[in-house]
């Protein structure tokens, strides 16, 4: 028998929801605290660097750099089966936050640390779009 799995996928929350939606619309958005000036990822309802609620959401570039890396050669989960090898890594956005995310678009042997990445935006599903990266 063919068991088909569903993948896992986001589900916004009030307070993750700008950040989906700014990628449905082709954009990124990160939180930017109003108090400290400090960039606030992943969403949360207060600042991660001085406590306050006074948040507002800013688009940004995307422009990034890698910071660390994997290949994963296993599924690390039955839904991935068909995506392995994934490359998974954290990026550090020109604002400094990190974020997880996975690399396409580019040869196992051409990803290096520090490398220059660009934003991807892979519409999954009517209601979700992914962020991935790319050389830049
Ligand atoms: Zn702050």
């Amino acid at each position: 028998m063919d068991v088909q799995l569903e993948k896992p996928l986001p589900l916004p929350t009030p307070v993750t929801r700008p950040f989906w939606e700014g990628l449905a619309e082709g954009c990124i958005r990160i939180q930017h605290c109003l108090d400290c000036g400090g960039w606030v990822f992943y969403p949360r309802s207060h600042c991660s660097h001085c406590l306050s609620e006074r948040l507002e959401w800013r688009e940004v570039s995307g422009a990034a750099t890698l910071y660390t890396f994997t290949i994963t050669r296993q599924p690390t989960a039955p839904f991935f089966a068909d995506e392995v090898p994934q490359r998974l890594a954290v990026v550090e956005l020109a604002e400094g936050v990190r974020m997880t995310s996975t690399l396409v678009n580019v040869a196992d042997a051409d990803i290096r640390v520090g490398m220059r990445l660009r934003p991807v935006f892979d519409r999954v599903s009517a209601d979700v779009t992914m962020l991935r990266f790319a050389p830049a």
